[in-house]
């Protein structure tokens, strides 16, 4: 017997995806790339964007295509939202919401034997308590780094966002299993440990243990491995946990923290919990203490009621940071959330202008960061090697794609940047530091 699996969206999905795929694994299902033949497919779908429901629908059509025989199973946050309306489509056999996923081998079971679809499904997260359940996940090309999922749900209700009402409250995984994830990651050779979460900084333990503790468990652990926070709320990168990473070169310097609006009226009407001033201490405070650190924003842009000025206030805001890149997303109306019942919609042509325009200051801003690095010394976890490229390609702590000449997958390499190539960064010969990852996979999915 055969399962594949699709996942759409975040890397805690692709890490609970893993988790999907071992209890496949444990009802006797090897587990096949998406798209070729198979007599289960799991589509662990997302719900940020319109974009995000409508793939879902295609790539149910798609396995169909490739398999027509197969049951097909949808799960995630876009089920958890619409599982009446999955539960129609031709080949479903089985909706499964998140708080269920961790019950999808019985589910399954279960589906096979009957011939009406299953939905499986609780509403209404947001009043429920539900397990928090771990998972981690290795992205397919590579060995080196490991995504270890801390945290589920978020308690906060940004205007625009559904993930609340998809993914449920707040929990976290407990602070004394921790080490146990962490050494089984480090055992099967993984060098970089990402800590994510839905809203990470959120982090808190049932022992009441916050993602400072965390970062100081890890670090204590002295496993010969680095970490890297995903992404934090401004209001929750704390100044203690940006100088605990100042100190730490076990931690990378590198941190995401979602901006959203440069506009305080925009900020106030999408009910984000910080204002831009804070915004701009986080960063100011960061590059004083780590002049070389990555610091990545989210945006979106079009939100209701979002005016040229706005937008200018935005662009400008952003233009005088020391933001390393950016994620621009557009604005699309999402059921159940309160914005989509604001009235002053901008048009989609301008919303997409806008996009097109933050996209190109973030490009811009890229380069001149990956550019400041040049005459760094850096230490890059090697993950392959690129063709094109002509050489070993890996991340630098400070989240820069660095091609090294000569070096092996796994090692981590400390160099000396020579020049930026208009793409990459390019190392001069290395200086290895001892390396002897042992390799042993984890279930890894597409
Ligand atoms: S912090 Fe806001 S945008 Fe992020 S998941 Fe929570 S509600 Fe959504």
């Amino acid at each position: 017997m055969k399962a594949a699996i699709y996942t759409f969206g975040c890397k805690q999905n692709y890490a609970e995806s893993s988790a999907l795929a071992r209890q496949l694994e444990q009802l006797g299902y090897a587990i096949v790339p998406f798209g070729d033949d198979a007599d289960v497919v799991v589509v662990n779908t997302c719900t940020v964007t319109e974009t995000a429901d409508r793939e879902c629908h295609k790539i149910v059509r798609r396995a169909l295509r490739r398999s027509p025989h197969a049951a097909i199973v949808v799960t995630g946050c876009y089920a958890q939202l619409h599982p009446e309306a999955i539960a129609r489509m031709d080949g479903v056999r089985l909706v499964v919401g998140n708080a269920e996923k961790h019950a999808l081998g019985e589910l399954l079971e279960r589906a096979l034997t009957t011939d009406r679809p299953i939905v499986e499904c609780s509403d209404d997260l947001r009043s429920r308590d539900v397990a928090f359940v771990p998972a981690a996940f290795s992205e397919h090309d590579s060995r080196t780094r490991a995504f270890l999922k801390l945290q589920d749900g978020c308690d906060y209700s940004c205007s625009f966002c559904t993930i609340p009402h998809a993914r449920g409250k707040s929990r976290s995984m407990p602070f004394d299993e921790i080490s146990h994830h962490v050494e089984r990651l480090t055992k099967a050779g993984y060098r970089e440990i990402v800590l994510t979460g839905i809203n990470l900084g959120e982090y808190r333990s049932p022992t009441g243990e916050r993602l400072l503790d965390v970062l100081e468990l890890l670090v204590s652990l002295d496993l010969g491995c680095r970490f890297r926070l995903s992404s934090v709320e401004p209001n929750r990168m704390h100044p203690d946990i940006v100088e605990f990473i100042a100190e730490h070169p076990q931690v990378c310097p590198h941190f995401h923290m979602p901006l959203q609006s440069g506009s305080p009226e925009i900020l106030r009407r999408m009910r984000r919990r910080y204002k831009r001033e804070l915004y701009a201490e986080r960063v100011h405070r960061i590059k004083e203490l780590m002049p070389h650190a990555c610091i990545g924003a989210d945006v979106l842009t079009g939100f209701p009621g979002e005016t040229d000025r706005h937008f200018e206030e935005t662009y400008a805001f952003i233009a005088s940071l020391p933001i390393s890149y950016l994620h621009v997303f557009t604005y699309s109306e999402r059921e159940r959330t309160d914005a989509a019942h604001y009235h002053d919609r901008v048009p989609l042509r301008v919303r997409k202008e806008r996009t097109a325009r933050l996209r190109q200051l973030g490009e811009n801003k890229r380069r001149d960061f990956y550019q400041s690095n040049v005459g760094v010394r850096l230490t890059v976890l090697v993950e392959s090697y690129d063709v094109a490229a002509g050489g070993w390609v890996g991340y630098s702590e400070n989240y820069c794609r660095v091609v090294v000449p000569d070096a092996t997958e796994g090692e981590a390499v400390e160099v000396a940047i020579e020049r930026f190539d208009g793409a990459l960064l390019r190392a001069a010969a290395h200086s290895t530091r001892p390396s002897q990852p042992h390799y042993i996979a984890l279930p890894v999915v597409a």
